[in-house]
């Protein structure tokens, strides 16, 4: 615990020294990038629902083959509310939004962005701080009366390195760690890529991995036996792992937001950089977030799809099936209501088709 102490007053004195904060408050050059202002103000302050509007719609203009320049062109648009288009004829009239603007100067907004940037940092959280006054880490780090957890403690100390996006670059290097591991625990399971990555993304917040074995119960001992070999090799900085709740006969649920029940790790790990050394901590690694998840071989398919995404594809996948085709879909499985019973997936091409959908390739989800 010292240890950390001590990282955390490294970390205060080099805040304070002049750096600045490290926060994006960036100004939106893009439309788009002031709808998802409007959507994450509501979303700090616990307002999940109304803000999903802004998000469908800031979703769509980002689909659009260029730049959205003209008002006009937003009339056969689907997914845009009232209140978007109102935004969007702002901005196309006078440059600008007031509301927005009005945000990004917001000493709430800006600080509960800052606080909820930390990894372990949730709104209420963030909300907590600001309503003690508290309005920068050095504040925080300093105030005895807050206690933070070992998550946070974590996402202080690594905060610089896991703030910086993950190149492709890096996720690939990862793979090769992570199925190095894997491998050695067990070698019949295998290693895919998801997330954004597995959407062609270039960059991303962290790396995720699923893990498939092909026998039944191997899927509980993997990732204990992962995390004890990374720690092994001294490249495990942070590790959560959250054992599985899966119960084979349970229904998919109408909660988009419930967390799936497989056994899953959430990880911040060390990755050896070859090329410059950070001058001045003189490191030669970079810590990155990775998260990993182990589903029962049964339930592959389904899992892989759900840690695939995107949130809003996923999101608008379930409703499609529960509103269009009597069907409950989640990370865990796909219930048919009529014939009461679970429909078994060996590809995502099986899912697509239950679905009398056609298949929709990964790098199509970035809804
Ligand atoms: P980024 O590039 O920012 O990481 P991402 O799409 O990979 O974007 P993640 O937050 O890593 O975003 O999540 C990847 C997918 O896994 C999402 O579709 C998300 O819904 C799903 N997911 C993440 N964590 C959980 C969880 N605990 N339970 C269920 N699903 C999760
Ligand atoms: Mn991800
Ligand atoms: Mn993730």
């Amino acid at each position: 615990h010292d240890k950390h102490v001590l990282h955390i007053s490294w970390f205060t004195e080099s805040m304070s020294a002049g750096r600045p904060v490290p926060v994006e408050i960036r100004h939106y050059i893009q439309v788009s990038d002031a709808l998802e202002v409007l959507a994450e103000n509501l979303e700090l302050s616990g307002n999940q629902g109304p803000s999903l509007a802004f998000r469908k719609a800031a979703s769509v203009l980002k689909s659009l083959p260029a730049a959205l320049r003209r008002q006009e062109e937003t009339q056969h648009l689907p997914c845009l509310g009232e209140h978007s288009r109102a935004i969007i004829e702002e901005i196309s009239e006078c440059g600008s939004s007031s509301r927005v603007e009005e945000i990004l100067n917001d000493e709430r907004y800006r600080t509960m962005k800052l606080f909820s940037s930390v990894f372990g940092v949730g709104p209420k959280t963030a909300e907590n701080w600001f309503c003690r006054g508290l309005r920068t880490f050095e504040q925080v780090l300093s105030e005895p009366s807050v206690r933070l957890n070992r998550m946070q403690t974590a996402g202080f100390l690594f905060y610089e390195d896991i703030s910086k996006p993950v190149s492709r670059t890096e996720a690939s290097a990862l793979k090769i760690i992570v199925e190095e591991a894997v491998i050695c625990v067990n070698p019949s399971a295998t290693v895919s890529i998801t997330g954004g990555f597995r959407r062609g993304k270039e960059f991303g917040h962290d790396v995720d991995f699923i893990i498939k074995t092909p026998e039944a119960g191997q899927e509980d001992v993997i990732l204990p036996a992962v995390i004890k070999r990374f720690k092994s090799q001294n490249i495990l900085l942070y590790s959560d792992l959250q054992e599985s709740t899966f119960d084979l006969r349970k229904l998919p649920t109408h909660c988009f937001d419930a967390m799936d029940h497989f056994g899953k790790c959430f990880l911040i790990m060390k990755l050896k950089h070859e090329q410059e050394m950070d001058a001045r901590a003189g490191k030669d690694w970079k810590a990155v977030r990775v998260d990993l998840v182990a589903p029962p071989l049964e339930r592959f398919t389904y899992a892989l799809l759900g840690w695939t995404g995107s949130t809003l594809f996923l999101r608008d996948l379930r409703r499609f099936a529960r509103l269009e085709r009597g069907k409950l879909l989640d990370n865990h499985a796909l219930y048919d209501k009529a014939t009461n019973t679970f429909l078994p997936a060996n590809t995502e091409e099986d899912i697509f088709a239950h679905l009398g959908l056609e298949y929709i390739e990964p790098w199509q989800r970035n809804a």
